[in-house]
This record gives C-alpha cells, sequence and structure tokens, in this order.
C-alpha cells in the first residue's frame, strides 16, 4: 500500500500536482491501475492536514510563471468522497493566490454524479476559482461505444457525455477530453491512427454544437500492472503503438486540434 502523499512537478509553464490520497471509487476501468495505487482509505481529517502542512512547501519550489495547474488524485477530484470539498478549496485558494499569472485549472472526474458530477459542486467550485477558468478532464478514450464499454470498461455512454458537455458549458467549465491512441485488442497501428482520428472528429464535432471549448488529450495505451490489459498483452493480444505511430497520430491530432495534449507518460505503471 502506498503512503497518501502529495507531489507537484512543473514542466514548463504547467503545474501537475498529485494529490496520492483516497483511490477512485470506480474500479471497473480494465486499462486502469490508479486504484491499486492511490493512498489507501486515509481518514479526511488526516489528508487535509498532510494537504495543509506540506501545499505551500511544494509550492514554495515552483517558479511562479504557472499558467495551468492540471490536478490529479488518483479518482475523481468533485468526489466527496475521494477528496474533501475543504481540501479542494484549501488549494483553489492558495493556488489562486501564488500563481497571479494562473489561467487554468484542470481535475480529472467522471460524469455521475454519484462522483461528484453535480451541477452544485461545477457551481461552487467554478465560483471559487473565479476568474480561473475551471476545466474537467474526462477519460472518454474512444468514439467506439462497443470499444469503450465492452472492452475497456469505462461505464460511459454517448448519451451521459454529450449531456455533461452541455452541463459543463451551460456553468461555464471548459473540458479536456482523453482519447487512447490504441484503446483495444486486435489493432494495427494504422488502424489505431485512423480510429483515434476519428474519435477526435466525433468530440469536436459534439464540442462545437455544444458551444463548449475543448482540446484533446492524446493517451499512449501502454499495459498498466494488475490490469486485464496485462492479461491480454501477455496473451499477445495487446500490443502498444509504436514510437512512429504515436509521432505521427499526434502530428494529425494536432492538425485538427492545435490545442492538443500529448500524454506521453505512463506514471510508472507499466507492467
Ligand atoms: S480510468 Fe479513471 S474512472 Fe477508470 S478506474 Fe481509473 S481513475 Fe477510475
Amino acid at each position: 500500500m502506498n503512503q497518501p502523499s502529495l507531489i507537484c512537478e512543473q514542466k514548463n509553464y504547467r503545474l501537475i500536482i498529485v494529490l496520492r490520497g483516497r483511490p477512485c471509487r470506480y474500479t471497473g476501468c480494465n486499462f486502469c491501475a490508479l486504484p491499486s495505487v492511490a493512498g489507501g482509505n486515509v481518514a479526511h481529517n488526516e489528508f487535509h492536514e498532510l494537504v495543509s502542512l506540506n501545499l505551500n512547501k511544494a509550492l514554495a519550489q515552483v517558479d511562479v510563471n504557472i499558467q495551468e495547474i492540471f490536478l490529479y488524485n488518483f479518482g475523481n477530484v468533485l468526489d466527496p468522497e475521494n477528496l474533501l470539498p475543504d481540501t479542494l478549496d484549501l488549494i483553489v485558494d492558495t493556488c489562486k493566490k501564488k500563481f497571479h499569472k494562473l489561467s487554468i485549472l484542470s481535475m480529472d472526474n467522471r460524469l455521475e454524479p454519484q462522483y461528484g458530477f453535480t451541477e452544485t459542486r461545477l457551481l461552487n467550485v467554478h465560483k471559487r476559482l473565479q476568474p480561473i477558468q475551471t476545466e474537467i478532464a474526462v477519460g472518454y478514450e474512444t468514439h467506439d461505444a462497443s470499444i469503450r464499454n465492452r472492452v475497456l470498461g469505462k461505464g460511459l455512454s454517448d448519451k451521459r457525455f454529450s449531456n455533461a458537455m452541455k452541463l459543463l458549458a451551460q456553468n461555464g467549465w471548459i473540458a479536456r477530453i482523453y482519447l487512447i491512441l490504441k484503446p483495444s485488442l486486435g489493432m494495427s497501428d494504422d488502424s489505431a491512427t485512423k480510429e483515434i482520428i476519428d474519435s477526435v472528429e466525433y468530440v469536436l464535432k459534439v464540442a462545437k454544437k455544444i458551444g463548449i471549448q475543448t482540446r484533446i488529450h492524446m493517451n499512449v495505451g501502454y499495459v498498466a500492472r494488475g490490469t486485464s490489459m496485462e492479461q491480454w498483452a501477455t496473451d499477445g493480444e495487446y500490443t502498444p503503438p509504436s514510437q512512429a505511430t504515436v509521432t505521427k497520430a499526434f502530428a494529425l491530432v494536432q492538425a485538427l486540434n492545435p490545442t492538443a495534449i500529448l500524454g506521453n507518460d505512463d506514471e510508472g505503471l507499466s507492467a
């Protein structure tokens, strides 16, 4: 079991804050090892204290030129069972005070009310952060609902996705959408490239129709320890995309969405 912790990592103008606290309560994603490497069922007050003791210390090492912050917590940042709302408020207030050039605070979340994705929560966090832009980062993974739900176990329908995008737009949020390059078994690198382009086009079409600012975050498919994906790789059914495919696919994604982000970090979870 990993110890609860708070880590800050600066990448140019972007700051990544990783809260190793309580695990994601949705454990159904067949490719994700995050719930098993979170900080266990740490008590809320204990984790709040850890954050209040360590946040300022960690931020003291960071350049004040930070323009955006990605907040990760091994689960759902808005889920009060995952992260106490008071702890999120503390982080928001501290970051607002320290980083005068901060323009976006981005946080990962599922799109169901039971994981904190409610209008009240969206409104409260948005109000607290103003004038800094709130962004939700959503694992949509692929436009192919069968791969998304039957293979990856994501449990996210297209209807929920578009309704959630509407709710975000109505409450002033923007969206960062995770897509996986090569999300399934039995897929060649060429078909994976076509697949992610189809996914980008679909997401951008939905976003345009709804009128929500959206950027794509292309994650490279990899094999995380202790997941079904690891079993598929062991059985020879899944191989991650080659470096050449990653480069080619990301160039095509960027041509469609110039603000796209490449996520090629396995966070030390590869098998
Ligand atoms: S991908 Fe997200 S929702 Fe799925 S298990 Fe991992 S942290 Fe939870």
